[in-house]
């Protein structure tokens, strides 16, 4: 019987997800199909229902459903516990066991980001939704020493903070207001800066102004693509990576929670790399700024990646 996995989202249309996990699939001789599921809120209960059937391996979840799908698991791994968010669904037997590889994704993307710097100890981050999480238990977890929250609704991010209260205790944690004169005073204080939201998504469209952005920022953009806040940060003389590599490194994690084996990580790069010249829209992160043809944009418009390799 062919085993079933499936993208839940609202919208997942022309995912990127889809193209390198089958190719994974079919790679390693793996009898599964890869699914989008598009399916709203109201429908997430029942969608999540579902999984328990013996033909499903399990599930990737993304935008918006991370936070909403914690309560119909049946047990959370740590790293889901901590963010409080799940990205990956597997099956242990009709029990359903919520795990977060966005977690390991952007461990992956930072490093590589930060490259053969120090790693930095202050952070802003911009958003409080499922992948804001994965990226604040990152830099708890990584030793970061001051990381303040902006989101455009302020409670969100207070939620979030209060969230991680205990993890966040050796450290100072913060939710600011979303005022652009407060953001320009963090930014001027801080060394990395993690886009979280979903600006620049759907339309090309920046959350900050390019006159704020201070030169030699490291700017890490989870959506996959050279969004407008790329390419002024590049612009100012940044570092800057898109969401790809954190991308390919989550899914590459829930292949192995699935099958069990390593992932295939070249071919599921490269048919990511093939998607997106085609054009594939991401739920993960739909281009809507120019396509680049590389991971990690480089430095000030360098095109190789930030670490030169
Ligand atoms: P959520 O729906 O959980 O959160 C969306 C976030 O974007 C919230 O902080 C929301 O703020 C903010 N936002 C949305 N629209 C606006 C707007 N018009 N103005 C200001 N803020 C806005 O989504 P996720 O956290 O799952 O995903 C967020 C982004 O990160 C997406 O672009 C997604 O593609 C990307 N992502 C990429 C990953 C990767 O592997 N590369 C992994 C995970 C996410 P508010 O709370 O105020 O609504």
């Amino acid at each position: 019987m062919t085993k079933r996995v499936v993208l839940i989202g609202h919208p997942v249309a022309h995912s990127l997800s889809g193209a390198m996990q089958q190719a994974a699939f079919d790679a390693q001789g793996i009898d599964a199909a890869y699914e989008l599921w598009d399916r709203p809120p109201i429908r997430l209960a029942e969608a999540i229902g579902e999984l328990r059937g013996d033909d499903f391996l399990g599930a990737n979840v993304t935008i918006p459903h991370k936070e909403r799908v914690v309560p119909l698991v049946d047990r959370l791994t740590e790293e889901a516990h901590a963010t409080g968010a799940v990205n990956t669904i597997t099956r242990e037997g009709k029990r359903l066991v919520g795990h977060n590889t966005d977690v390991p994704g952007f461990r992956t993307a930072l490093d590589k980001l930060v490259g053969k710097q120090k790693m930095p100890r202050q952070a802003v981050l911009l958003g409080a939704g499922g992948g804001a999480r994965a990226v604040a238990y990152g830099l708890i977890t990584e030793g970061f020493q001051r990381v303040i929250v902006f989101n455009r609704h302020l409670h969100r991010a207070e939620g979030m903070v209060k969230h991680f209260g205990r993890s966040a205790a050796h450290m100072e944690l913060r939710a600011m207001p979303w005022h652009e004169s407060i953001i320009e005073a963090e930014l001027a204080k801080t060394k990395l800066l993690v886009n979280a939201t979903s600006i620049g998504l759907t339309k090309d469209e920046s959350p900050v102004p390019a006159e704020i952005i201070p030169p030699e920022l490291l700017v890490l953009d989870l959506i996959y693509n050279r969004t407008k806040l790329l390419r002024d940060a590049a612009a100012a003389g940044c570092t800057v990576m898109d969401g790809e590599l954190m991308l390919l490194h989550q899914g590459a994690s829930a292949f192995t929670l699935w099958t069990g084996q390593p992932a295939p990580l070249d071919l599921m790069q490269q048919k990511l790399a093939e998607a997106r010249a085609e054009g594939v829209r991401s739920a993960e992160g739909e281009p809507a700024g120019e396509p680049v043809g590389t991971a990690a944009a480089g430095s000030g418009g360098d095109p190789s990646p930030p670490d030169g390799g």
